[in-house]
């Protein structure tokens, strides 16, 4: 019998991870009630595919702690300071999110853990990774946070070598035992405070991918906080700190040397001390913050033993997703690109420093951040600004202080067509030789349903006046 049998378990949430969750525990004997805030067409849906299968479902009462419950399962976003988990905390009910299910589900010789996080970067690491490995003939698959679910990738029919798992500060939240063969935390800035409480509760979360791991924690020495995770981190024997610099890697670092990505850390020919991996121009787009995450997906795969080769041709055949720095066209001389995922502050300056000069577009949802720090840093490769969006204002300003003498264009205007409208005012703005850069540091749903909606629009509008001239 499994360990579930019998078991009051509760599942907190339905959705993407609680209804294969719930599914999951109830198969294993489990007896499982799911409790969900909501109560809309979608919940009743899938409260209904439940309980055909014998599963108790509690619509629209996510607080009060099921009687008898011996375990929760929670969906990753739910916020630690919730009734139902204070409950929980005294009755001694210990609290497992969608990972941690997954990592004490996962079969004897199940494939190892390569674990990403970091405020930005993930997606686009973790996707390298995937391609660097496959490279090297494994099998593997980009999981996790990147929208794949870990425990499909855990206990379904496809076999694999080794995963590349992204991971939400969330979902390590609630991961209290897992134990990634080796980890890295990209960078760390403000983010999600609101749910985590503090910045020292955000980093001690991210923090927890390094506990445990066996053979390489990835640091980025940029980023001090980054390494100070490390240090705290309690790992296995033999586990080694490894950095990755845009600069000349020092020992156990990747870096940059003359426009090669360099691995000093896993040398394979005892006679060198530096072993080439590929060259800067084999990361797509070669754009500074990218370079970083190239290095981050090199050093996991090359602790987890991948050739140089396979870390050349892994990173060639890497194509970005959409929204992600992509160009759309140029027109007049002028480059347009499409940074909608820049949706806060750390991931906009990322993009702002890899152009010059810029006409910028920015605004949408500021989610209480503030852009002095980002304007102050950009100004000098600013052409101009155009900002849309709730938030614009709090742009305007900081621009105001840092930046007096760059044009700025603010449209007051939210409708449909204000893409367009902010495009046309930012070909009007560049001249030749600069990029057009949709890289708004806000999220976007004052406007959109989502980034990938601004990007489109912005992309069509492009297009549009293209099509025009
Ligand atoms: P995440 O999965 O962490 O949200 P993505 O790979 O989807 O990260 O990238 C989101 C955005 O963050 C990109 O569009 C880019 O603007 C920015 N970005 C990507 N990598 C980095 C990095 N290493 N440092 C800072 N910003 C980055």
């Amino acid at each position: 019998p499994s360990d579930f049998q019998g078991k009051h378990v509760t599942v907190a949430g339905l959705g993407v991870s609680g209804v294969p969750a719930a599914k999951v525990l109830h198969a294993r004997g489990a007896i499982v009630t799911v409790v969900n805030d909501g109560d809309d067409a979608r919940a009743r849906e899938q409260a209904a595919e439940l309980e055909a299968l014998g599963i108790t479902v509690r619509l629209g009462d996510g607080a009060t702690l099921p009687e008898g419950t011996e375990l929760i399962v929670t969906a990753p976003g739910w916020k630690p300071d919730k009734p139902l988990f204070l409950a929980a905390g005294k009755a001694g009910v210990p609290v497992w999110g969608d990972v941690e299910l997954a990592w004490r589900l996962r079969g004897p010789d199940a494939a190892p853990w390569l674990a990403v996080t970091g405020t930005n970067g993930k997606t686009t690491t973790v996707q390298m990774l995937a391609s660097i490995l496959k490279a090297a003939g494994l099998r593997t698959a980009a999981v996790g946070n990147i929208g794949v679910s870990l425990l499909d990738a855990v206990l379904g029919e496809e076999q694999y070598d080794v995963l590349a798992v992204e991971l939400s500060s969330y979902q390590l939240h609630w991961a209290p035992s897992l134990r990634a063969h080796s980890a890295v935390v990209l960078n760390l800035a403000p983010d999600h405070l609101d749910w985590h409480g503090s910045m020292e509760a955000y980093a001690a979360d991210k923090g927890r991918i390094y506990e445990g791991n066996r053979v390489a924690c990835v640091y980025n020495v940029a980023d001090k906080l980054t390494e100070d995770l490390v240090r705290e981190a309690d790992v296995e024997e033999g586990c080694r700190a490894i950095g990755f610099t845009l600069g000349t890697p020092g020992p156990s670092q990747l870096g940059v040397v003359e426009g090669i990505l360099v691995d000093r850390a896993f040398v394979e020919d005892r006679h060198k001390n530096a072993q080439e991996l590929a060259e800067v121009s084999d990361v797509n787009p070669p754009a500074p913050h990218n370079i970083a995450n190239a290095l981050a997906a090199a050093g996991l795969a090359r602790a987890f033993g991948v050739p140089a080769k396979a870390v050349r041709d892994g990173l060639r055949a890497f194509r970005p997703d959409a929204h992600r720095i992509a160009h759309v066209a140029d027109l007049d001389g002028v480059a347009y690109v499409d940074d909608s995922k820049a949706t806060n502050t750390h991931a906009a300056e990322a993009s702002l420093a890899a152009y010059e000069p810029i006409v910028w577009i920015a605004g949408g949802l500021a989610k209480g951040a503030t852009f002095d720090e980002l304007v102050a840093k950009s100004a000098k490769r600013l052409r101009g600004a155009v900002l849309i969006g709730a938030d614009r204002a709090l742009i305007r300003e900081a621009l105001a202080r840092h930046a007096p003498e760059v044009p700025v264009v603010d449209l007051e205007r939210t409708d449909t067509g204000a893409m367009l409208q902010a495009v046309t005012e930012a070909k009007r703005l560049a001249q030749p030789g600069d990029t057009v850069l949709l890289a708004p540091a806000c999220a976007s749903m004052d406007m959109f349903t989502n980034y990938n909606q601004r990007g489109d629009a912005f992309a069509a509008a492009v297009r549009e006046l293209g099509a025009g001239a």
